[in-house]
């Protein structure tokens, strides 16, 4: 999915899933649009759920569109739930070492490729801290976290990843500024490695920005933040609409539409409708 991506220089979404409505939201949006998707859980997500149940939602419901829908397990540090969502069907993980030396990130990232490879699951790896906005960064530090493009090419010769997380300045969370991104990070990466990007931290920045990130090679563009504030504005703005009325249904309606209009977007703009 993200090869194609990258070669046809447009990027697939990759959607952070919270529940049975937003998962059902994300693949009827990529059905409708025709559209390649990726549904994301993060680490806490699954623990709330359990590994089975999360796959048991998305096998019914990837199982009635024709479009590929991948399942990626985002941001993991912890080797067990990595093996436990392998073995429960996921299709795609991250292992996310990036808070450890260079030397252990590798070993990590390698183990896990170890891990993965016989049951036919990708990997991504990040090198470098994607931080959060929360982090409050001053700009000496925030270059520091950046991935270095030499080290970038050493860890991808190293490690045969399917996608590839370097840090390029963008964040986690609700920007409060004007992200600063490292496009000449971002195009040494991209050409270097040859492996495709992942956007992290895609909530909040422009559409200029998204499309030049693409065009210089992110091929997996991670959406979390807005379909939470999707997910809750979608609640608060029925009910403070609809005070007396306590339909359970007509509130999950309302989620769903709230999360499928940004989610269409998305997809729109990233290129990929259409490349199913
Ligand atoms: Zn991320």
């Amino acid at each position: 999915m993200l090869s194609k991506a990258a070669a046809g220089r447009y990027a697939v979404g990759a959607f952070n899933v919270l529940d049975y409505n937003s998962t059902k939201a994300v693949v009827q949006a990529a059905e409708e649009l025709a559209a390649p998707v990726i549904l994301q859980t993060s680490a806490k997500t699954v623990t709330f759920w359990g590994p089975r149940a999360l796959v048991g939602w998305v096998t019914e419901l990837a199982g009635r569109v024709k479009v590929p829908v991948a399942l990626h397990l985002d941001h993991c540090k912890d080797l067990d739930l990595i093996r436990d969502c392998i073995e429960a069907g996921w299709t795609s993980v991250m292992i996310d070492a990036s808070a450890r030396p260079f030397e252990e990130n590798l070993a990590l990232s390698r183990q896990v490729v170890e891990m993965a490879r016989p049951k036919d699951v990708t990997v991504e790896a990040e090198l470098g801290a994607i931080v959060g906005v929360e982090d409050e960064l001053h700009v000496k530090e925030q270059d520091s976290h950046l991935a270095d493009p030499r080290q970038a090419m050493e860890f991808c010769a190293k490690v045969k990843l399917d996608c590839f997380a370097p840090a390029i300045g963008t964040a986690h969370g609700i920007y409060k500024g004007e992200p600063k991104i490292a496009y000449h990070i971002l195009q040494e990466v991209a050409t270097s490695t040859r492996v495709p990007i992942a956007l992290h931290g895609g909530t909040g920045l422009s559409d200029e920005v998204f499309r030049r990130c693409i065009a210089l090679g992110c091929a997996k563009v991670n959406i979390s933040t807005q379909i939470k504030y999707a997910f809750i504005d979608g609640f608060v703005g029925y009910h403070n609409a609809h005070s007396t009325q306590y339909d359970p249904l007509k509130v999950l309606q309302a989620q769903f539409d709230e999360m499928k209009k940004g989610i269409a977007g998305n997809i729109k703009l990233f290129g990929s409708a259409g490349k199913a």
